[in-house]
């Protein structure tokens, strides 16, 4: 069974996913790196090798070029530059589009017919260029979008109350930034929705703290990068073990033509669209966030 991932960009969060999905049973069996810094990227694929005898999944581990990704399943893109301190995501926008024109020209010559998972931010626009230059269906390019953001909220309420986050239904929408928003409507602890366990300045404590984690991370240690990197592996066994899971993530809304997080079902075809049923208000924080995307788009050469 050939069950390649190629990472294009082997940084912080290239090497975080590439480093979590060998500390786990996955259905990779191949993994190939790409990165501009190929001494670097030899070192990565070296260290990385060591973990066989310990690791619970057989890989091959390899540095390669963009031929390699003629018959991958999925290309993870995590190159580009990082958020550095006082920077939101979307002023990362104008350098990293550029370079995206060429790693997806330079996929899309080897053949690839598999599904484009984005990591690079600011996400949601990243991953509407991938799927404007690369002419792909709408299925197979996706974006980690408010993935992260969603961990980092169920981590938050599972503490408060005391419950595995696993077991806190709700999700982080719209854009993966600054914009984002949590329909606390659609938010469930078991049967009970989540409005019965906390009062309304609480939820917004919550929704503050969850927005601005990456800051206060970025603040200490300069980036952040474990944390994409268990979601991206997430993100990928839900893919090869077709396991029509349920997570959110940047997809295309087709009405407005833009990527945004939302909720979706993920499984070897790609994503298949789960129908929103949210409040006015709810509605109005995504219609603000679609805007706030298209707004940065507008500018682009594409
Ligand atoms: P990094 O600087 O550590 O790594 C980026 C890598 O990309 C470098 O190794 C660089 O050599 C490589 N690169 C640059 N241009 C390239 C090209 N044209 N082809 C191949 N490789 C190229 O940065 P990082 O911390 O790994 O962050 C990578 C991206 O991930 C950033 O945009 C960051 O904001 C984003 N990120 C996203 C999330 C999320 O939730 N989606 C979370 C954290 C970081």
């Amino acid at each position: 069974m050939n069950n390649k991932v190629v990472i294009i960009g082997c940084g912080n969060v290239g090497m975080s996913y590439a480093y979590a999905l060998l500390n786990q049973r996955t259905y990779v069996n191949k993994l190939v790196l790409i990165d501009l810094d190929e001494k670097r990227l030899e070192g990565e694929v070296m260290d990385l090798n060591h973990c066989l005898s310990y690791a619970p999944s057989k890989i091959s581990i390899n540095k390669g070029t963009y031929s390699d990704c003629s018959d991958a399943k999925i290309v993870v893109i995590a190159a580009g530059v990082n958020q550095k301190e006082g920077e939101t995501r979307l002023n990362l926008l104008e350098r990293n589009a550029s370079i995206f024109k060429n790693i997806i020209d330079n996929v899309k010559n080897s053949g690839f017919n598999g599904i484009f998972l984005i990591a690079t931010n600011p996400v949601d626009i990243m991953t509407y260029i991938t799927y404007k230059y690369s002419n792909f269906p709408s299925n197979k390019v996706i974006g980690t979008g408010t993935s992260l953001d969603t961990a980092r909220l169920q981590l938050m309420i599972g503490k408060k109350l005391c419950i595995n986050p696993k077991n806190v239904q709700g999700y982080v929408m719209g854009e993966h930034g600054d914009s984002e928003f949590i329909p606390w409507s659609n938010a469930n602890i078991s049967l009970q929705n989540i409005k019965e366990f906390f009062s309304e300045e609480e939820l917004k404590v919550i929704e503050h703290d969850v927005k601005n984690a990456a800051y206060e991370i970025i603040e200490r240690k300069g980036a952040t990068y474990y944390g994409i990197g268990m979601a991206l592996v997430r993100i990928t066994n839900a893919i090869l073990g077709n396991e029509n899971l349920i997570m959110p993530l940047s997809v295309l809304d087709k009405e407005r033509d833009m990527y945004i997080g939302r909720p979706c079902i993920i499984g070897i075809e790609g994503i298949r669209d789960i129908k929103l049923n949210l409040t006015d208000e709810e509605n109005f924080k995504y219609e603000r966030s679609i805007n706030i995307l298209k707004e940065e788009i507008k500018n682009l050469q594409m």
